[in-house]
C-alpha cells in the first residue's frame, strides 16, 4: 500500500509494519453471517472478569470526570508489597506492551541494537523498530530460547535484552539456572527485559520468580500483567519492576496519565482476588489437558506450553484450516507472521469452549 506521506516519516517508522490484532468478534460474525462463535485467539482469560472487578468498576463510574490517579499511587503500593521491593520500582503502564514501548524509548536508538529470539512476541520487533534501532534475532533452538546464542549476539552497540518467559506464541519456558547463568554472564550495561506476562499460570519447579533478582542486578527489568491470568485485559493494564534509576528514566517518557482509574481500582482488586485467579489457574491447567489429550488421538504434534495457549503444527498451510474454523465460529490464531505458517495458537478457552475447537479442528483437517 502507497502512503503519500511515508518518506517524512522516519527510517523507523517507514520500515515498520504493525502488530494485527485478531478481529472484533463482532465484525467477523458479520463477515461470515454466523453468530454464537467463540475466540480463543488473543490468549484471554475465558471466566470473563471476576465479580468483584466488576463491582469496583460501577463505583469508579462516577469520578470518571477526573484524571485518574497519575502516580498509581495505590495500586503501586499494593504491588511493591506483593513483591517485596520499594514501590518507585515499579512503572504502570496501560498493559505491558507500553512499558516494554518506554524502554525502546529509552534505551533504544538509531545506531543500536536489541537482542531478541526468532519467535520471540512480536512487539519487539515493533518497539525496537520504531525508534530506529536495529533488531538482533537469535536462532529459536526447539522453538524456544537459545540464551547462549543471544548472549554471543550481544555487542557493544545492544542495549535491550529481550526474553519472554514463558515465550508466546510458543509457550516455551527457560529454567531459572539458565536465566541466572545469563543474567551473570551478560554485560551490566545492557537492559536484560524479561517479559513474565504469563508467569501466574507457570506450574514448573524450576521456573524463576525474577522479581526476586532485583536486588542483585541493577539491569534487570522484570514486566508483568493484568491481562492474562487476572482477566482484565480490555482495561490495558500492566507493569515493570525495576531499580529505581531505570524506572526513572522510565517515567520521562511515561504519558502522566497512561494507566487509567478504571484500570487502576480493577487491577488493586484483581491483584488481591486469590480464589479467580485460581480458578483461572485451574481451568487452564484443564484445558491444556483437554488439547494435549485430543492432538495425542488426532496424531498432531504440538508445542509443549506452560502459558494459556497451545500452538500446534498443522503440518499444512495453517491459514487454510483458519478459514474452515472460522466457518465452524471457532476464532484461533494462525502466526505465520512469525514465520511459522503451518502453525496454529489456540487460548485455553472453557472445557465445552475447547470441545468445540477440537470438534471443529477435527472437521476441518
Ligand atoms: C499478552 C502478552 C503481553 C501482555 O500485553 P499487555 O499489554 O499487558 O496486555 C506481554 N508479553 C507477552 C509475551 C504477551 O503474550
Amino acid at each position: 500500500m502507497s502512503n503519500r506521506f511515508l518518506n517524512l516519516s522516519t527510517p523507523g517508522i517507514a520500515g515498520l509494519r504493525p502488530y494485527v490484532p485478531g478481529k472484533p468478534v463482532e465484525e467477523l460474525e458479520r463477515e461470515l453471517g454466523i453468530s454464537n462463535s467463540i475466540k480463543l485467539a488473543s490468549n484471554e482469560n475465558p471466566l470473563g472478569p471476576s465479580a468483584q472487578v466488576k463491582k469496583v468498576l460501577a463505583g469508579e463510574i462516577d469520578d470518571l470526570s477526573f484524571y485518574p490517579d497519575g502516580s498509581g499511587y495505590r495500586l503501586r503500593n499494593r504491588l511493591a508489597e506483593r513483591h517485596g521491593c520499594d514501590p518507585v520500582c515499579i512503572t504502570l503502564g496501560n498493559g505491558s506492551n507500553d512499558v516494554l514501548d518506554m524502554i525502546a524509548r529509552v534505551f533504544l536508538g538509531e545506531g543500536s541494537e536489541a537482542v531478541f529470539s526468532q519467535y520471540a512476541f512480536a512487539v519487539y520487533p515493533i518497539v525496537t523498530q520504531a525508534v530506529g534501532a536495529t533488531a538482533k534475532v537469535v536462532d529459536a533452538k526447539d522453538y524456544g530460547h537459545d540464551l547462549d546464542g543471544m548472549l554471543a549476539a550481544v555487542t557493544d552497540k545492544t542495549r535491550v535484552v529481550f526474553i519472554a518467559n514463558p515465550n508466546n506464541p510458543t509457550g516455551t519456558w527457560l529454567d531459572a539456572k539458565a536465566v541466572r547463568a545469563f543474567m551473570e554472564s551478560v554485560s551490566r550495561d545492557v537492559i536484560v527485559v524479561v517479559d513474565e506476562a504469563y508467569f501466574e499460570y507457570v506450574d514448573e519447579a524450576d521456573y524463576p520468580d525474577t522479581s526476586t533478582w532485583l536486588s542483585e542486578f541493577d539491569n534487570l527489568v522484570v514486566t508483568r500483567t493484568f491481562s492474562k491470568a487476572y482477566g482484565i485485559a480490555g482495561l490495558r493494564v500492566g507493569y515493570s519492576l525495576s531499580h529505581p534509576d531505570v524506572a526513572d528514566l522510565l517515567n520521562r517518557v511515561r504519558q502522566p496519565f497512561n494507566t487509567n482509574s478504571m484500570a487502576l481500582a480493577a487491577a488493586e482488586v484483581a491483584l488481591a482476588d486469590t480464589q479467580y485467579l485460581a480458578r483461572a489457574i485451574d481451568v487452564n491447567r484443564q484445558g491444556m489437558e483437554q488439547y494435549e489429550k485430543a492432538f495425542q488421538q488426532m496424531g498432531l504434534e504440538w508445542i509443549p506450553s506452560v502459558g494459556n495457549f497451545i500452538t500446534v503444527d498443522l503440518k499444512r498451510n495453517a491459514a487454510d484450516i483458519d478459514k474452515a474454523l472460522l466457518q465452524q465460529g471457532v476464532i484461533t490464531r494462525p502466526i505465520a507472521n512469525y514465520g511459522m505458517p503451518e502453525h496454529l495458537r489456540i487460548s485455553i478457552g472453557l472445557p465445552e469452549q475447547n470441545q468445540r475447537c477440537i470438534e471443529a479442528l477435527k472437521n476441518s483437517l
